[in-house]
């Protein structure tokens, strides 16, 4: 085990921004904006009403309370404190049960290994020094026949222009500074990390934006930003 997955400065970026998480004009309108979609093709695939889901580096919440207004028992894990604490009141706020814990996915798989039906682990691997420890504890926190679903950016020429110089220079859409091209993940990478504790590819998305229109759709080419939904052998 390593106690030290995480980059102390990734963490407190987040961490200062925490106040403005559910504003959907602010910082994190890429993360509002794609979240139906995320939320309607997880779905679509994990029926998510009843089901014990786990949203790890769930951050304030945006992707975890969606899945608990669609009827999941639902957690959400991070090991930013602010965005947590952003996430639990906002739960309160709406009125929609959510249970909030400052623990990494890798310790909590020592305590809860096989114990969710729906592992979600979105927009956080890029931001970890070893994520291929993370994913290993996403599949050890599903159920055998549970579904894992990651989504994060790919590394290529395409990416760096678009999701570095594109978003965070020219269009604003995200904070200069968000994301270090060195740190973005190729499908195959990702598959190959989740292949060995047992996860199966199921299906797959990318994720596209229109700049002229601002709109975000999910699409078949993975180039840039991406989802991919997995199964954990079952037993
Ligand atoms: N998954 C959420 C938030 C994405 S922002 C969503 O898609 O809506 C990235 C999140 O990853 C932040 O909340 C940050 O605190 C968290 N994070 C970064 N490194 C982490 C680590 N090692 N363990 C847990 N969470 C981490």
């Amino acid at each position: 085990m390593n106690p030290n997955n995480f980059h102390p400065a990734e963490l407190e970026k987040f961490s200062a921004l925490a106040d403005r998480w559910w504003n959907p004009d602010l910082e994190f309108r890429p993360l509002h904006q794609i979240n139906p979609l995320r939320l309607s093709w997880i779905d679509s695939l994990a029926s998510l009403s009843s089901k014990h889901t786990l949203d790890v580096g769930c951050g304030g919440g945006i992707l975890t309370e969606a899945m608990a207004r669609n009827g999941a028992l639902a957690s959400g894990i991070d090991l930013a404190e602010k965005p947590l604490k952003v996430a639990a009141l906002h739960a309160r706020q709406s009125g929609v049960p959510v249970n909030y814990r400052a623990i990494s996915a890798e310790d909590l798989a020592q305590t809860e290994a096989a114990h969710y039906d729906v592992v979600t682990c979105m927009e956080m691997l890029e931001h970890v020094p070893q994520p291929h420890l993370v994913v290993q504890a996403c599949a050890d926190l599903a159920k055998p026949g549970g579904w894992v679903f990651f989504s994060t950016l790919n590394r290529n020429p395409l990416s760096w222009v678009t999701a570095i110089v594109g978003a965070e220079y020219v269009l604003r859409l995200l904070p200069r500074g968000t994301h270090d091209w060195r740190s973005f993940i190729k499908p195959a990478e990702l598959q190959a990390w989740a292949a060995a504790p047992g996860l199966t590819l199921i299906d797959q998305r990318g994720l596209g934006y229109n700049p002229f229109t601002r709109v975000f759709r999910l699409h078949r080419f993975m180039g840039v930003g991406y989802l991919l939904a997995m199964r954990k052998t079952p037993s």
